[in-house]
Formats: structure tokens, C-alpha cells, sequence
């Protein structure tokens, strides 16, 4: 079964940036802080960042065609399906520094699923952006609404911040919980709670 409809709302996909440029912009940054881009170490560094950048912002460049491709399966069942503690990194766009943590995906088919493997792919589509975690969260919990039409998503993103945790302002809220909810997740108490009966389970790892 091919997914119908969504391709359309798929947005469309940039062209990756300019490595040279983009090297030149780190160096030029290295200048205005008063650094001297030729010592020995940093010589190396805009090329560096520049690679990094292209690497940890890669969600602006994946295809969400062929990252979802083939894996489309139709089931007569349509029980929950839950993965947990998918590992995320994701830059925050106000401060340009990584926030990173943890998300959840449950769904209820309307018979269709999406092979277990590219869910967290479609985690890192999102996460690697710059991003803010309530955006990231409502965006991973729309594309799998677009591509599976289930009776309903949930997505609960939990995240530690580096621009709050860093910069040492309300510490106590370096850590955030967001969650998009849609379908029979926003609608039905008893699908909720049994999502949260699942996510109360404490996780084998803490961030
Ligand atoms: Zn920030």
C-alpha cells in the first residue's frame, strides 16, 4: 500500500549548504571573537565546524519519500504500538546550542503501520534542525498523522537544554516535557492513560 496524500504536505527539500561558505562564516565568527583563525589550533576548525554543521542539521536535507519508502505495511490488528527512548540530538534555533534527551512514539493503526526501524528516522528527520522542542514534537507527531492516518499519535519528548543548563538561568527548568497528541490520544481518557501507564515505566537509562 502506497502512503496517499502525504507527499504533498512533505515540505520541500533544500539543497545542502555551501561547505566553503560556510567555513568562512565560522572563521569570520572566530575573528569577531577576537581570535586569531591561523593559530595552530584553530586552523583547522571552520572546516571542521562546517562538516559538523552539514552532519547535526542533515534534517533539512533527508527525504521523507525515501526515508519512508517500502515500509508501509498493512495489519488487521490494530493494537498500540509504543518506542521508547528513542535517543535524539537536536540545536536550539534562539541559542544555537544542542538541546538532547529523549521521545517517545505510540500510535493506534487504522491498518497501516510503519516499519519499527524508521521511527527513530523520522526522530533524527526532525531533530536535526535547528528546532525548538515544542515545534519538534507537534512535527514528528504530524508526519506520522500524514503518512499512517491512525486513529491517533501521541509523542512526549523529554529534553535537557544546554542554552539553560550553560548559561546557569532556571536550572530547575533545563529539563522540559512536551507532547502532541492527535486522534483518539486528544479524544479518549482510556487510550491516554494507558499510554502513560506505559511511559511511567521508568526508563533503563537516565539522560
Ligand atoms: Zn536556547
Amino acid at each position: 500500500m502506497e502512503p496517499q496524500g502525504w507527499i504533498a504536505k512533505a515540505e520541500p527539500i533544500a539543497p545542502p549548504p555551501d561547505p566553503i561558505q560556510l567555513a568562512r562564516v565560522i572563521r569570520e565568527l572566530l575573528m569577531a571573537l577576537g581570535e586569531d583563525p591561523e593559530r595552530e589550533g584553530l586552523r583547522r576548525t571552520p572546516a571542521r565546524v562546517a562538516k559538523m554543521l552539514q552532519e547535526v542539521l542533515a534534517g533539512y536535507w533527508m527525504d521523507p519519500v525515501a526515508l519512508i519508502n517500502g515500509a508501509i505495511f498493512e495489519v488487521e490488528d490494530n493494537d498500540l504500538v509504543l518506542v521508547r527512548d528513542i535517543e535524539f540530538y537536536s540545536m536550539c534555533e534562539h541559542h544555537l546550542l544542542p538541546f538532547y534527551g529523549r521521545v517517545h512514539v505510540a500510535y493506534i493503526p487504522n491498518g497501516r503501520i510503519i516499519g519499527l526501524s524508521k521511527i527513530p528516522r523520522v526522530v533524527e528527520l526532525f531533530a536535526r534542525r535547528l528546532q525548538v522542542q515544542e515545534r519538534m514534537t507537534r512535527q514528528i507527531a504530524d508526519f506520522l498523522e500524514a503518512v499512517l492516518h491512525p486513529q491517533g499519535v501521541a509523542v512526549v519528548v523529554e529534553a535537557a537544554h544546554l542554552c539553560a543548563m550553560m548559561r546557569g538561568v532556571r536550572k530547575s527548568h533545563a529539563r522540559m516535557v512536551t507532547q502532541a497528541l492527535t486522534g483518539v490520544f486528544r479524544t479518549d481518557p482510556r487510550h491516554r492513560s494507558e499510554l502513560l501507564a506505559h511511559l511511567r515505566r521508568p526508563p533503563e537509562k537516565i539522560i
